[in-house]
């Protein structure tokens, strides 16, 4: 048979392999491809609700869904809605933590905070009575990424003024979106007017020696920090900078030294998705951070950053459109970093 025949005998079965490859996303390295067919395997999902804890978080769409996928070179890749803006929430306590790292080093909030597994849901008060008996023996125990860590992370910013803390807060989490980002102001006075158990939360923080002072400014800009607007791609974006080194992708500005990055992608994978950060690891690899308000990030480390917005959470608190959906994405592309070995 000539080369020619064999080429054209082939031809057709290689169209149709790199067909069905690009309609299922199965091991597709098209991005593109991957987050297309995601989105339509899980646009009509509907479990899960919107948190209702925060009062304003009922109110927002619960069929909103948005994926973005940002590479570490700059490229962009999203389907479905990926500019309407959802609260940052708990993907807020990544950033303040990366501020808090880069301006005083890894060993800063590892000493006053810790940066083990909590094992235990975002706002246990249950992880904070577990750790404190630990305290005094110079051993903190708690991790940043669950509210009670969080609190203290934010009160470990510095600056002589609320404001001045402020302005670092959202400074970095700008930097790392590309763009000015902005606080919605009702989520901020919904969340401001029900946040008892985060102040009982902070003010045993304080108690316990993870807190130094001013535990009620710390709550407040927590709070405030949870409630900055953000769409799927700046917080695809967000998960690129990291993924990137701490340099922007889409920017080129340095956020975070390449060298503190893997600190933060390891708290990250310790309690990103709280009590079930393990199941997650075991079926993506990846550190990722959700928030109540929907939003999941997700990191590739030397890959890519992705992110979906959908506001419907499981039972955990995480958003069950956007585990599925990056979980199906990344497995396509090759973007677990455990199984680097199997390729
Ligand atoms: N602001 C929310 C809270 O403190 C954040 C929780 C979350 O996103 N898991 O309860």
């Amino acid at each position: 048979m000539s080369i020619r025949t064999l080429y054209s005998r082939l031809a057709p079965i290689v169209a149709i392999v790199a067909l069905v490859g690009a309609t299922t996303g199965a091991q597709s390295r098209d991005p593109q491809a991957a987050v297309n067919a995601a989105y339509e395997h899980f646009k009509g999902l509907k479990e899960g609700k919107n948190a209702d804890y925060i009062p304003a978080l009922a109110k927002v769409d619960p069929n909103l869904f948005g994926i973005a996928l940002v590479t570490v070179d700059g490229k962009v890749f999203t389907a479905g809605d990926v500019k309407t803006e959802v609260s940052i929430q708990s993907i807020s306590k990544v950033f303040t933590m990366a501020q808090v790292i880069q301006e005083q080093g890894l060993g800063s909030v590892e000493k006053q905070i810790g940066v083990d597994a909590t094992g235990a849901r975002f706002n246990s008060i249950i992880a904070v009575e577990g750790v404190r008996t630990v305290v005094g023996t110079g051993a903190a125990e708690m991790n940043p990424l669950v509210n009670a860590g969080a609190i203290s992370a934010t009160s470990m910013v510095t600056g002589a003024t609320s404001d001045a803390v402020w302005n670092k807060i959202i400074g970095f989490h700008n930097a790392a979106a590309g763009r000015d980002l902005r606080v919605l102001q009702d989520v901020y006075k919904s969340e401001a007017d029900t946040n008892q158990r985060n102040q009982a939360i902070g003010a045993l923080m304080l108690a316990y020696g993870y807190i130094k002072s001013n535990w009620q400014q710390a709550v407040d800009l927590y709070t405030r920090q949870c409630s900055i607007g953000v769409n799927a791609r700046d917080l695809a974006t967000m998960a690129a900078t990291l993924a990137a080194g701490g340099k922007n992708p889409l920017t080129g500005r340095t956020v975070l030294d390449a060298d503190k990055v893997p600190g933060v992608l390891a708290v990250m994978v310790t309690a990103g998705l709280y009590d079930d950060s393990g199941k997650w690891l075991y079926h993506t690899g990846l550190p990722a951070k959700s928030g109540v308000g929907g939003g999941l990030l997700a990191v590739s480390p030397g890959k890519f950053g992705i992110a979906v917005v959908s506001p419907p959470l499981d039972d955990a608190g995480n958003s069950v459109r956007a585990q599925r959906a990056i979980t199906e994405i990344s497995n396509a592309l090759g973007g677990n970093p455990l199984a680097a070995a199997a390729r």
